[in-house]
């Protein structure tokens, strides 16, 4: 903790004391214009104490909320500081002049956060918000496969706990996965990267490129659990709709869809080409905040959600600023080795917009390692 004066725990109520009266209207009705689509008339008295005394809070603690895209409305967009995916997220935060972060997002998300600010407070609002795919695979699992595949490079997911990263050569996210594979590739001079844990992702990348992959068996059990069959439903129930998928999904899935890409690709799409109708594959809230963005595009919503992400609420987020509890810590040697995993990656060029994934391509069949 650092030498700030903040207010005492007990000058700031029990969150069920906090009430819906003329000020937190009059402070609120503005980000209420903002969420009116998404957020029932009926929910706003609940929500609207907690989002106006989040807001005050975090100036008094000096803390900056960052808030991934898969929270729900009233908190990407009524308390979020910074929005997006996990790695911007914590870049963003890096950059930031507060030295407290409350991460609104899964455990991996707060971590990396730390690992890039390492002078930080880092809060997470439950520290139970974990992440099927993060938890896969293990530090022990990535040195196994270190020392059965010496002259691979193994590239790993952002989606993975600091100990993996500490393990592993290169990070990746949804978006450049196909770059740092055929970066990663040309560096180690060799026809076959190592891409974990998620198998999906894996598969999707293979498909866009002539490197040979091997993975693991994870996934996300979010995008995971959509099937061809759903896509099928989705096309015939609505020919006029474009459908997008996250590469986290199964590759037939994909295939069926006219549009795949990370969630930044997706909302990108979406803004730029304004479709009439669309129907993103991903989690839930996903929809919601991409149509607050976009008012004039009718969205149909096939809904996976994230349990982990639904773990993090006004709430939380408000106990943990006013407590100022649940401090996320990683390891420091652990901290310097996966950061620089993330900075070779970082160090790779930046790419002007989030490409997307060619849904014509077909996926191989998986190649696990063996370990
Ligand atoms: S959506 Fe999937 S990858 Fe993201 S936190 Fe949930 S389980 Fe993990």
């Amino acid at each position: 903790m650092d030498g700030m004066i903040r207010t005492p725990i007990s000058d700031w109520p029990e969150a069920d004391a906090l009430v819906y009266d003329d000020g937190v209207k009059a402070r609120t009705d503005h980000l209420y214009a903002r969420v009116k689509d998404v957020v029932t008339p009926m929910e706003w008295p609940v929500f609207a104490p907690l989002i106006d005394a989040i807001n005050r809070l975090k100036t008094e603690r000096g803390a900056v909320i960052l808030a991934h895209n898969y929270m729900t409305p009233e908190i990407f967009n009524c308390v979020g500081d910074i929005t997006g995916d996990s790695l911007k997220l914590a870049q963003v935060a890096a950059e930031a002049e507060e030295d407290v972060i409350v991460q609104a997002g899964v455990h991996f998300m707060a971590e990396t956060a730390k690992i890039l600010s390492p002078e930080k407070t880092v809060l997470i609002p439950d520290m139970k918000a974990g992440c099927s795919l993060a938890s896969s695979i293990t530090g022990a699992d990535v040195r196994a496969i270190k020392a059965a595949y010496p002259d691979l490079p193994i590239v790993t997911y952002v989606n993975t706990s600091a100990e993996v990263k500490a393990y592993s050569d290169i990070c990746c996210t949804s978006s450049n996965a196909v770059q740092v594979v055929e970066a990663a590739a040309a560096q180690w001079g060799v026809d076959t990267v190592i891409l974990i844990p998620d198998q999906y992702l894996a598969r999707n990348v293979a498909a866009q490129t002539d490197i040979k992959i091997l993975t693991w068996k994870g996934a996300c059990e979010v995008h995971e659990e959509f099937t061809p069959g759903d896509i099928d439903e989705l096309r015939a129930a609505h020919p006029d709709a474009v459908i997008l998928t996250h590469p986290e999904c199964p590759p037939d899935v994909m295939a069926r869809a006219d549009f795949a890409g990370s969630t930044g690709a997706m909302a990108a799409y979406v803004k730029e080409r304004a479709p009439k109708k669309a129907i993103l594959i991903t989690e839930c809230s996903m929809s919601d905040n991409v149509a607050v963005e976009n008012p004039g595009v009718q969205f149909v919503r096939p809904c996976n959600l994230c349990p982990h992400m639904k773990r993090i609420t006004l709430k939380g987020i408000y106990e943990a600023l006013r407590d100022m509890q649940h401090e996320v810590h990683v390891d420091p040697e652990i901290a310097d080795l996966a950061r620089a995993s993330l900075q070779a990656m970082l160090d790779l060029p930046r790419l002007a917009t989030p490409p997307h994934f060619d849904t014509g391509k077909a996926a191989p069949a998986a190649a696990y390692v063996s370990v």
